[in-house]
């Protein structure tokens, strides 16, 4: 028996072009973790999983941040997995979140209960499970756990954060908290705040669990009782929300579940029903009821606007940013993202705004692989200069000797200086392979080996463009300019090839 679900899963693995088997790892906290609320949250422990490799400029990380009850397995094969992480449609070799150019990391949030800390785990203080003395979690604090872990691995810069739902919340808060340390941003049927009918919805699925005698006041972890019935009421009334209209039309009509003919009572009569009951069932085999209550409160409580002003709150963003909507989503609408998208427009953000046509609802992004994979290969592609640019580089002027030169090489491993007159402006280029030459040549001042007829580029061309430079004149470096000719940075093909398939060149 073991034998056969070895194979099969391998056939899989296979088959879905997958990463293949990968592990949760966890992070402590080696302090304690102060929150929004001033709170402090002892020594917390983050779960997380990685794929692909750490380029060495490290230029090529994407945090990817999951949904309410999502988890860190967001891609591959656990041992034993029946199916694949949560977003392995997206994440894997050849997919639009390429392993093999990036190096990816999910993180469990702050208050699930799928490795991160939270309410049923072990408070240091008691000894005993948190239940509700566990703090109450926003989506900052969230976010300010998922820096730490990046603190802990050595990761100073994002090349991209992705997520849809609460994932999306996650990345715009990214956006806002950390923005020098995130180039792109791409955020997929969210919103920037919770609005009233969003916060009703959360508050009836709480009530359902708080309303179940066995939550017991949250301190349901020995009783032997679990508020199974809240739980599963919450998750049904929840489900409905992630579902169209049309979907559930077309899923289920009117049909009834195992009979030809009304029972006229009220057990179990239509196919909607049935679902909806399984749903709520295996929900509650899988997630923890006072979890849900943490979670559904940070949405809540998440909103953007400063001074009741969307354009004030979203003021300190920087990166490029894409915004997806789902043209089925009734709970983050499309008028929804078209009020954020004005927001960062009216904050001069390069933003880029895509409806997705897909019929299932807001779950749609984590399904549709088609149109979704499609428009965020797009925007990684459509990649500029600006957005890999370090403002720290090395430059050199025309009088300056060839030691000077070749000890800036030395000691900043770096192969390209461009050489700038005194208003910074471009005048030539010298690279390793001209100090080669200097020696042979028995050359000793830089204008003398330079090479003046420098190819350049602009912060707004593409690494498509880029790309094609450096493979038509067989070069490895371009320095960047300014319209009026001042050098800004320097790219190399380290920088680009990272971030490119080899197919790209
Ligand atoms: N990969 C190497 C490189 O980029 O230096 C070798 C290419 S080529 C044989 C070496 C010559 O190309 C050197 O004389 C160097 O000054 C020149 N070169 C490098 N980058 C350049 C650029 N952006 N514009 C013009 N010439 C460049």
């Amino acid at each position: 028996m073991e034998q056969v679900r070895t194979i099969e899963t391998e056939t899989t693995i296979g088959k879905d072009n997958s990463i293949g088997y990968v592990e949760t790892k966890y992070y402590t906290l080696e302090e304690d973790l102060k929150l929004e609320t001033g709170a402090i949250l002892k020594n917390p422990t983050i779960a997380y999983e990685t794929y692909g490799k750490l380029n060495d400029l490290k230029s090529n990380v994407i945090l990817v941040c999951h949904a309410l009850t999502g988890n860190a397995h967001a891609a591959g094969w656990h041992e034993g997995d029946k199916k694949p992480g949560w977003w392995d449609i997206m994440i894997g070799p050849g997919k639009p979140l390429d392993t093999n150019k990036y190096f990816i990391i999910c993180s469990n949030v702050l208050g699930s209960c799928h490795g991160s800390t939270g309410p049923s785990d072990i408070n240091p203080d008691t000894n005993k499970e948190y239940a509700l003395d566990f703090p109450i979690i926003t989506i900052s604090d969230m976010v300010n756990g998922q820096k730490k872990l990046l603190d802990h691995l050595n990761l100073h810069n994002l090349f991209c954060v992705i997520g849809g739902s609460m994932g999306g919340m996650q990345v715009i808060q990214w956006a806002i908290s950390y923005p020098n340390m995130i180039r792109n941003a791409i955020f997929i049927a969210s919103a920037a705040y919770s609005t009233t009918q969003q916060i009703a919805f959360d508050e009836v699925q709480r009530r359902a669990i708080i309303e179940d005698s066995d939550w017991n006041h949250g301190n349901y972890y020995h009783t032997g009782k679990y508020p199974d019935k809240g739980l599963s009421l919450a998750r049904m009334i929840a489900h409905i929300t992630y579902l169209s209209n049309d979907s559930m039309l077309q899923k289920f009509g009117r049909r009834l579940q195992d009979k030809d003919k009304f029972s006229y009572s009220f057990d179990v009569e239509f196919q909607v029903e049935s679902y909806l009951k399984h749903q709520g069932y295996t929900f509650t085999q899988k997630f923890d009821a006072n979890s849900y209550l943490y979670l559904t409160k940070a949405l809540d409580y998440f909103d953007l606007r400063k001074n009741e002003s969307l354009i004030e709150g979203l003021s300190s963003i920087n990166c490029r940013m894409l915004v997806v909507s789902i043209s089925s989503d009734w709970l983050y609408t499309d008028l929804r993202h078209e009020e954020l998208v004005d927001a960062l427009r009216a904050n001069d953000v390069n933003v880029s705004y895509t409806k997705l046509n897909a019929e299932q609802g807001h779950d749609s992004f984590l399904i549709e692989n088609g149109q979704l994979n499609y428009i965020i290969r797009n925007f990684l592609y459509e990649i500029r200069v600006k957005d890999i640019l370090t403002r720290s580089y090395t430059k050199l002027h025309d009088f300056e000797s060839i030691k000077d030169a070749a000890e800036l090489m030395l000691n900043n491993n770096i192969t390209h200086i461009p050489i700038v007159d005194q208003n910074d402006k471009i005048m030539g280029i010298v690279t390793a392979w001209d100090l080669s030459k200097a020696i042979a040549m028995n050359k000793h001042n830089i204008d003398e080996i330079m090479t003046k007829n420098v190819l350049t580029c602009y912060e707004s061309d593409t690494l498509f463009d880029v790309a094609k430079t450096f493979k038509n004149h067989k070069i490895s470096g371009l320095p960047v300019i300014d319209e009026d000719n001042h050098v800004i940075g320097v790219v190399t093909t380290a920088d680009v090839s990272s971030l490119m398939g080899s197919d790209d060149f």
